[in-house]
């Protein structure tokens, strides 16, 4: 289609490399997704967001792109990726917090995060995926792999589980280039060993545990998955055996992408992906964020704790290139607050212009192309925000200096273009939607209530904690087809076009 293709700096290879899909022009995609047990913190957006500009980015560039996130509701243990299904349950866990205290059990838990951590998805404006699916939907499909790698002799049953035989697949490694086995033995080893392992790096299929709150029958008996089984069954079911492009934060590429290659490829016989991105870790203040250093923070802490505007919080999370750390501050946060305040100036100053219609030479357009295709240019070059975040700037720049005063409707015309297209690319160029705007659609009566009753009732549920209520609430709304947004200006209602 286009000229343009994605370049992408491959783990696999270490190298940027034009991501080749398999079929011209159609990316198959899948980035890794949240552990439900709380809600998702910043930098879990921080890469969750770099996987949303992929799609953006091969959107523009015409690829169609078929793109699946899971979203894990298995309660996980809390030292998988140093013991291999060791340490204690998260989900748990997290029942038995404080915080815990309003659900009812681990499904509750689970459903209250995944339904928070979609909200968050909106709120920072990333696209949603084709599907979303979820681990606790996929147990057959998971046990029929464990099933099939016990047949082919990739796994074995102890009276444990049944573990991944390592020795079986030899590119075990080539991602993380950890192919030292006795390394692997202190990666993965250190603090549970298993005596019925035939090699400590061997990783857990699935953990035979009737002690378990989620547990589900299997026929080495009641148990869980392990942590990486979800992934591959659940990419491979979506996307075709080999996809283009894979996606996770840069703490994922061992043991958790190894072990889904291995898995994968051994289910199949061929290559599970190509490329690989991994986003490195957001940094709190040069520090790592970490609950007991209180500088942990989620999207709701700062948008609906410190009424940080959430597109804001989007541009100083995209604001460094994914492959670099990006270190989170107070300063990021007003600089990006005050960039997006530009972008918004510059669509209202367009909008005037639009609707006043004055004749007249369209005086911006030549150089808004210019910018726009150098934002592109280097979106396609590895993601690289920085860049196409500065031409975006110069652009809003040039459209307020050249219509604040008036400007012909034809320059507002091509000023609105180039804003729609940075949004589509960026997400940080909105659309003026205010709450007024959207109320003024004729209001929808859901099981005997105006919607402004239940915003009220969400509202005040919201306001005493009772988040369970206010996700109830949420739900219901959801089942009639209507959408919830939090926005600067207060609770909007939409009627959902697609899931
Ligand atoms: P989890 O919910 O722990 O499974 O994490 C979800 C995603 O967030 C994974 O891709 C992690 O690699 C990623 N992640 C976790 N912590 C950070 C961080 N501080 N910065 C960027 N990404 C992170
Ligand atoms: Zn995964």
């Amino acid at each position: 289609m286009g000229t343009r293709t994605l370049h992408v700096t491959n783990t696999l290879t270490r190298q940027l490399e034009a991501v080749q899909t398999q079929e011209p022009d159609h990316l198959r995609f899948y980035s890794c997704g949240p552990t439900v047990y709380s809600y998702a913190h910043i930098g879990n957006f921080r890469t969750f967001l770099t996987a949303d500009l992929v799609v953006r980015v091969a959107e523009a560039i015409g690829w169609k792109v078929s793109y699946v996130s899971n979203i894990t509701d298995v309660g996980h243990l809390t030292q998988d990726d140093v013991a291999d299904a060791g340490g204690e349950d998260k989900m748990e866990k997290a029942l038995h917090s404080k915080e815990g205290e309003q659900f009812q059990n681990v499904w509750d838990l689970a459903r209250h995060y995944a339904n928070a951590f979609i909200d968050d998805w909106d709120r920072l404006r990333l696209k949603r995926p084709l599907v979303w699916p979820r681990a606790t939907e996929h147990m057959r499909e998971q046990i029929e792999a464990v099933e099939k790698l016990i047949e082919s002799d990739h796994a074995y049953v102890t009276p444990t589980g049944v573990y991944f035989r390592l020795s079986s697949f030899p590119d075990h490694g080539k991602l993380s280039g950890n192919r030292d086995k006795e390394q692997l033995k202190v990666a993965v080893r250190d603090v549970v060993q298993d005596d019925n392992k035939e090699h400590p790096g061997d990783f857990a299929l699935w953990k035979l545990d009737d002690k378990h709150l989620m547990q589900w029958y299997s026929p080495w008996g009641w148990g869980f998955p392990g942590w990486h089984i979800e992934c591959s069954v659940m990419a491979m079911k979506y996307l075709g055996e080999t996809l283009d492009l894979h996606a996770g934060g840069e703490d994922l590429v061992f043991p958790h992408h190894e072990s889904e290659i291995a898995q994968s490829e051994c289910l199949t016989g061929h290559e599970f992906c190509p490329y690989w991105i991994h986003t490195r870790f957001l940094q709190v203040n040069g520090e790592k964020m970490s609950k007991s250093k209180g500088n942990w923070y989620t999207v709701r802490d700062l948008v609906d704790g410190r009424g940080v505007d959430p597109v804001a919080l989007r541009y100083a999370l995209i604001s460094v290139p994914y492959g670099k750390p990006n270190n989170f501050t107070d300063q990021t946060l007003k600089d990006a607050a005050r960039n997006v305040e530009r972008m918004r100036e510059a669509r209202s100053v367009a909008e005037s212009a639009s609707a006043a219609q004055v004749a007249g030479e369209d005086v911006v357009g030549g150089r808004l192309v210019e910018l726009y295709d150098k934002a592109l240019d280097a979106m396609c070059e590895d993601l690289n925000t920085a860049v196409a975040l500065a031409q975006a700037l110069e652009g809003a720049k040039l459209i307020r200096e050249s219509l604040t005063d008036g400007g012909s409707a034809d320059s507002a015309k091509a000023s609105l273009l180039f804003l729609d297209q940075i949004d589509a690319l960026l997400g940080i160029a909105p659309p003026v939607e205010t709450a007024a705007e959207a109320l003024a659609e004729a209001e929808p009566v859901v099981e005997g209530k105006p919607i402004a009753e239940w915003i009220a009732l969400r509202t005040s549920a919201k306001a005493s904690k009772d988040f369970a209520t206010a996700d109830q609430i949420r739900q219901t709304l959801d089942a009639a087809g209507i959408e919830l947004r939090d926005t600067p200006d207060g609770v909007i209602w939409k009627r959902k076009t697609s899931m």
